[in-house]
Order: structure tokens, then C-alpha cells, then sequence
């Protein structure tokens, strides 16, 4: 499995990469349809110091999307990029990536 991984936005102002994927799941909860308009999301969890956004737009922005998490878009073109926990880990959408 390839460890390190490229990924951006539609526009590229929101780039990163990321390493040492953990594990790829799908959700279908209430927040992720909204949050995406599809009725599954497939995410891929790295933890929180494994990601490096490294575009001109820096973090993407965020939006507090329950108590216990928030969801990143790019501010430029609207792509969905992340939902983020409190917690150490940030889910990925595996749409985003190159590879
Ligand atoms: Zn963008
Ligand atoms: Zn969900």
C-alpha cells in the first residue's frame, strides 16, 4: 500500500498530503448526506499529525458541524475535503487524492 499520499481540491487552493492511512470507511449518517449531498461517503482516517496541508489556502475552512466534530471545505470552488473529531484523528474524502 502506498504510505504517503497527494491530494487537493477541485481548484487547488486546498492541497495536502497525508501518510500512513489507518483504515477506509463508509458512512451514510445524517451529517455526511448533508454535508456531501450524496447518500454515502467513503473516508479514509490518517491521524490529526500525519496531515500536512501544504497549499496556498493552508487549512481549509471550517464549519462546526455537531458537538463533537467539524467538516473543512475550500472557501474557493466548495470542495468537500474533511470531517474532523475533537479526537486526534481527521477523515479524508478518498475522492480527493492523486493516486
Ligand atoms: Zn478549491
Ligand atoms: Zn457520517
Amino acid at each position: 500500500m502506498i504510505s504517503q499520499l497527494s491530494a487537493g481540491c477541485l481548484c487547488g487552493f486546498i492541497c495536502f498530503s497525508a501518510a500512513n492511512p489507518q483504515r477506509p470507511y463508509c458512512c451514510s449518517c445524517d451529517i455526511c448526506q448533508k454535508h456531501t449531498g450524496s447518500h454515502r461517503v467513503v473516508w479514509l482516517e490518517f491521524a490529526a499529525g500525519d496531515v500536512q496541508w501544504n497549499g496556498e489556502g493552508g487549512k481549509p475552512s471550517l464549519y462546526r458541524s455537531s458537538d463533537v466534530s467539524s467538516r473543512f471545505f475550500c472557501s474557493q470552488c466548495g470542495s468537500l475535503v474533511s470531517a474532523i473529531d475533537d479526537g486526534p484523528s481527521v477523515a479524508l474524502l478518498t475522492g480527493l487524492f492523486d493516486q
